[in-house]
């Protein structure tokens, strides 16, 4: 029985970096699709009142509709996000199978945890994807959050060869903000591809949390641990939108302020790829729709 199967709680359409999703089609718009429920209980959750009560209210919506609902929004692309979507594993597969057969791309916003053979069949079928890597304390990912560190990193690890992966840790101050947890962190992700980009998150007060919220200043500090060992950082949560450039020359690839996007030295290559048009770098970043290059 799956008596949450198509209860759709919320529905919208986002900029693709809202996800956040910064190295795939920057610029582009995603019809966001969120469910209810989830298999954590972080305390500090934004969306709690969908993420932790499955009786939220909702509305059935088929996947076939949904998909028709995405296309029709004119967006290209369809995230499955919000609340925990791998808790609806069944239902985000018969909607991925549907996308991909309109020619729609599959984007999945999820907390990792999965066991391998459901993140196998669902990875296979996901265009690009934001995890969260919450923290590298395990015992604080278990205690506080009801989750499993080596869960996230198998998943992140599958997630690596199957699809375009970025990565998001919510900073929440003396909880996961040691110099430390973030050497653990970046190294991790560079052992996978030095390429994978990671979002610093400024935390706010929410749900149960009162801590007060993250200083930019951690951020920066945090950052600067990240880059000696991942070529794309980025903060977020924080006033102010971070560019993408060249890790080898420096030229701006893709200039942001607020969620308004403008390509500036970025030059597809190719269908997923591109490069830098001051140096030629090989830059790893999928080009906006229409925009693909010859390359291959
Ligand atoms: S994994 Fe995400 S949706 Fe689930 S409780 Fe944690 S923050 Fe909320």
């Amino acid at each position: 029985m799956l008596p949450y199967y198509g209860r759709i709680s919320s529905a919208a359409v986002d900029p693709i970096e809202k996800k956040p999703l910064l190295h795939f089609r920057p610029g582009g718009r995603v019809f966001s699709i969120g469910f209810t429920g989830c298999n954590l209980v972080c305390p500090f959750c934004q969306n709690w009142t969908i993420s932790q009560d499955p009786d939220a209210p909702s509305d059935y919506l088929s996947p076939a509709d949904a998909v028709r609902a995405a296309r029709d929004s004119g967006c290209g692309m369809i995230a499955y996000t919000y609340s925990e979507p791998l808790v609806h594993a069944e239902y985000v597969l018969d909607c991925m199978d549907r996308a991909r057969a309109e020619g729609l791309a599959n984007v999945l916003v999820t907390n990792g945890h999965a066991r391998e053979e459901p993140a196998r069949e669902i990875l296979d079928r996901t265009d690009a994807a934001n995890v969260d890597l919450k923290a590298w304390d395990p015992a604080w990912y278990r205690s506080e959050l009801g989750g499993d560190l080596d869960t996230v990193k198998g998943f992140l690890g599958l997630a690596a060869e199957r699809t375009r992966l970025e990565v998001t840790t919510l900073v929440i101050p003396g909880r996961n903000d040691g110099d430390e947890d973030m050497r653990g962190i970046a190294g991790f992700l560079a052992g996978l591809s030095p390429d994978i980009p990671l979002h610093l998150s400024a935390y706010r007060p929410m749900y149960k949390y009162r801590l007060p919220p993250t200083p930019r200043d951690t951020l920066e500090r945090l950052a600067a641990v990240a880059r000696e060992r991942l070529r794309y950082v980025y903060l977020g949560n924080v006033p102010g939108a971070e560019d993408t450039r060249c890790p080898e020359c420096g030229a701006v690839l893709v200039r942001r302020e607020g969620y308004r996007t403008a390509l500036e030295n970025l030059v597809p290559s190719g269908p997923a790829s591109s490069a830098c048009g001051r140096c030629g770098a090989s830059i790893p970043i999928v080009p906006p729709e229409g925009r693909a290059g010859g390359g291959a």
